[in-house]
């Protein structure tokens, strides 16, 4: 049988890129959205068409009976779980900190951090082999604003997936005796929607010249680096990041 993987938020962006090569490279494929309806409709019919499988559940990832209902599914779907790609993530409008009120912090929180946090929970369960389970891969999209500090813009994004890479760290050692590897990747500029979400559409391209590479990247070059960290080639990489940030 294929391996089966989860990919969070892959109604667009990132989540829709690393679905498409995931099913290309043979994967069977849970595919959550959230509110992205037919978007993620007309990637499922994508896939379906060819000939891959694949079916989408809609859950907000930081609710724990969403998650929960998530990987029930999965289990009478498919009957067993391989990988966990743990993609959604959401950022709010730019703004300094001294701005922000706690509940924008809960919500951003909320979904990058509880979000992987309860998905990489269940992965662990259905993938231990202490627990049956035939082992596999969880990889986190981190970001490179984890290490730059989003000033002036989402400091607490920023420190949601610092959070993120904390977890990477730990959950790499916790489970590395039970037959699972625990990666992440931290994107720079990426050109997808979330810009838009954060009050500047065209930020890839306002900020280009700052990248080494200058030029902003494309999910493709993101969904290439999950692909590798999922698969066997990268077998004895735990506990690691990879930066696709063109250098920045
Ligand atoms: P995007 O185009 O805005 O897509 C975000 C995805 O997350 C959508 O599919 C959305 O689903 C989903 N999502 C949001 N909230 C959700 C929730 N509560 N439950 C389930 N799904 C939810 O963003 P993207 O740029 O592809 O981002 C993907 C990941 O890369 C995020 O973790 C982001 O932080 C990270 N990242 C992006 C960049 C960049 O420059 N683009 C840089 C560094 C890191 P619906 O639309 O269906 O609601």
């Amino acid at each position: 049988m294929s391996k089966v993987l989860l990919i969070t938020g892959a109604s667009r962006g990132i989540g829709a890129e690393t679905a498409r090569l995931a099913a290309a490279r043979g994967y069977s494929l849970c595919l959550n959205y959230l509110h992205s309806e037919q978007a993620a409709n007309e990637l499922l019919q994508a896939l379906t068409d060819g000939g891959h499988q694949a079916f989408l559940f809609q859950a907000d990832v930081g609710q724990e009976s969403e998650v929960e209902a998530m990987y029930r599914a999965i289990d009478r779907e498919f009957g067993r779980l391989d990988g966990l790609v743990n993609n959604a993530g959401i950022l709010e409008r730019q703004s300094d900190l001294v701005d922000m009120d706690p509940d924008r912090w809960r919500r951003v929180f909320d979904i990058n951090v509880i979000g992987s946090f309860l998905c990489a929970r269940e992965a662990v369960k259905r993938m231990s082999t202490k627990t049956g389970g035939d082992g596999g891969a969880i990889v986190n999209v981190s970001s490179r604003a984890a290490d730059i500090g989003g000033p002036h813009e989402y400091v607490d994004y920023a420190a949601a997936k610092g959070a993120v890479d904390a977890m990477t760290i730990g959950l790499a050692k916790e489970v590395g005796d039970q037959g699972i590897r625990v990666n992440a990747v931290k994107p720079g500029l990426i050109y997808t929607d979330i810009h838009a979400a954060g009050g500047e559409a065209g930020r890839v391209d306002r900020l280009k010249s700052n990248v080494p590479m200058q030029r902003g990247g494309y999910p493709a070059e993101v969904a290439e680096a999950i692909l590798w960290l999922l698969s066997d080639a990268s077998g004895y990489t735990t506990g690691s990041f990879i930066d696709v940030s063109g250098g920045r």
